[in-house]
C-alpha cells in the first residue's frame, strides 16, 4: 500500500487567508482543490509539500459570472463546468474538452483550477517510489538523467491537461491572487515548456478565475485521442476556435495542440485560415501545416510515429466539425462516446 506523506493541511475560507498561509509558508506549502492529482502523486512521493492549503472551502471560487464574456471560479468541479449552460451552449470546445476529462467520479472531485495547474507526465516519473529508485530516478524528482533525452538538459515531461488547449483557443486569461496582490495573464503565458517549471504561476499564488471573451461568432470544438473512451489521459488533445462571416469566409481562428510538448503547442491557425472559407482543401493544408508543431516524444501511452501521423486527421475532424459537418459517427468511432 502507497502512504501519504505527513503533512500540515490548513482548510482556509476564503481567498486573502490561503493567501497569508501560502506567503507565511514559502514554497513548501501547496494548494490542494479535488486532489485527484496531488494526493496520487504525494503518496508516490513525486511532491512532498509540508503543510497543504486546501481550497474546498472558498466559495468564492466556485464562481460563475455572465459578463461581457464568461467566468468560471477555479475551484468549480469539472462536473460542475459541464454543467453549466453557458459552457455548454457558447464554449462547445470548452464542453467537449472537460467532458472528456478521466471519469464521472474524478470529474465530480477534480477541479477547472486542478486541471490548469495539472503535473505534467511522463512514463519514467508516473511510477511508485521503488520503481523510480530502481532507474536512478530522474531530473524532474529525486535523479538527474532524463531517461527520454539522455543529452536533454531540460526535463520534457508532457503536458496533459485537456480544458488548458481548449481554454487558450478560447482566448482565455487566468486571474492569479497573492498576499502581494493580483494579476491577469493570457492562459497561454500561464505555461512554460520544461516539464519541471512548466507554470509560470510564483507558488504564493492562487489561480481563482478563468476569463473567457465573449462567444459571438466564434465556433470551436474538442478533439482527444486516448487508449481508452471510458478514462485516459491525452495523448493528444487538438482543440479549435474559429470566428467566420456569415457566408463562411474565416475572420480569425485559434488550433492549439495539447499532449505533445511540455506545455500546449500555440499553432498559427489564425494566420492559416483568415480569409479562407473551410473547404476540404483548405482544412487538409491547414491540418498538415498545423501539425508539424507537434512533436511527440517516447513518454507517454501509444506509438510515437503514429501518434505524429494522426494530428492532421485530428486537426480536420475539429475543422470539419466547425464546419458544421456531421461528426457524430467519427465522434464516437475515436471517443468511443457520443458526448451527449
Ligand atoms: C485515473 C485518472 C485519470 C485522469 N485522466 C485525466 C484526463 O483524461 N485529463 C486530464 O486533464 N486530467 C486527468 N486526470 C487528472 C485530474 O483528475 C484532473 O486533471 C483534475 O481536474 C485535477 O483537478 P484537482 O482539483 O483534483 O487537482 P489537484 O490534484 O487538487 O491539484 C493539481 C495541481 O493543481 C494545483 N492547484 C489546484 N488548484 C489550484 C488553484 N486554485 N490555484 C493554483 N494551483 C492549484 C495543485 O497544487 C496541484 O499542483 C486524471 C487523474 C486520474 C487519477
Ligand atoms: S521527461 Fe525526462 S526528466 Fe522529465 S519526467 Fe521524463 S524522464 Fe524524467
Amino acid at each position: 500500500m502507497m502512504r501519504l506523506p505527513h503533512f500540515r493541511y490548513r482548510a482556509p475560507a476564503s481567498i486573502e487567508e490561503a493567501a497569508r498561509i501560502l506567503a507565511d509558508e514559502g514554497s513548501q506549502a501547496m494548494l490542494v482543490a479535488g486532489g485527484t492529482d496531488l494526493v496520487p502523486n504525494m503518496k508516490r512521493r513525486h511532491q512532498e509539500p509540508t503543510t497543504l492549503v486546501s481550497v474546498r472551502r472558498i466559495d468564492a471560487l466556485k464562481k460563475v459570472a455572465n459578463g461581457a464574456g464568461l467566468t468560471l471560479g477555479a475551484g468549480l468541479t469539472l462536473s460542475e463546468v459541464v454543467g453549466t449552460g453557458a459552457v455548454r451552449e457558447h464554449y462547445q470546445g470548452l464542453w467537449e474538452a472537460a467532458s472528456q476529462v478521466a471519469t464521472p467520479q474524478l470529474r465530480n472531485m477534480g477541479t477547472l483550477g486542478g486541471n490548469v495547474c495539472l503535473d505534467t507526465r511522463c512514463t519514467y516519473y508516473n511510477q511508485n517510489y521503488e520503481w523510480r529508485k530502481a532507474i536512478d530516478f530522474c531530473m524532474k524528482k529525486d535523479g538527474e538523467t532524463c531517461w527520454v533525452a539522455t543529452a536533454s538538459k531540460r526535463c520534457v515531461a508532457v503536458s496533459s491537461t485537456d480544458t488548458a488547449p481548449a481554454l487558450i483557443a478560447l482566448g482565455a486569461k487566468a486571474r492569479l491572487v497573492s498576499a502581494s496582490g493580483e494579476r491577469e495573464v493570457a492562459l497561454a503565458d500561464l505555461y512554460n515548456n520544461d516539464g519541471i517549471e512548466y507554470l509560470t504561476r510564483r507558488p504564493d499564488e492562487i489561480l481563482t478565475e478563468i476569463v473567457l471573451p465573449p462567444a459571438a461568432g466564434w465556433r470551436s470544438a474538442y478533439w482527444k485521442l486516448r487508449r481508452r473512451g471510458a478514462f485516459d489521459f491525452p495523448v493528444l488533445g487538438v482543440a479549435a476556435a474559429v470566428r467566420a462571416a456569415p457566408d463562411g469566409t474565416v475572420e480569425d481562428a485559434r488550433i492549439v495542440l495539447g499532449a505533445v510538448a511540455s506545455r500546449p503547442v500555440v499553432t498559427r491557425a489564425g494566420e492559416l485560415l483568415s480569409g479562407r472559407k473551410l473547404t476540404d482543401e483548405a482544412i487538409a493544408e491547414v491540418a498538415a501545416k498545423v501539425a508539424t508543431r507537434a512533436k511527440p516524444l517516447d513518454n507517454t501511452d501509444l506509438e510515437i510515429y503514429w501518434r505524429k501521423e494522426v494530428v492532421p486527421a485530428f486537426v480536420g475532424y475539429a475543422l470539419r466539425q466547425i464546419r458544421g459537418d456531421d461528426m457524430r459517427a467519427t465522434r464516437l468511432r475515436i471517443a468511443r462516446q457520443s458526448l451527449g
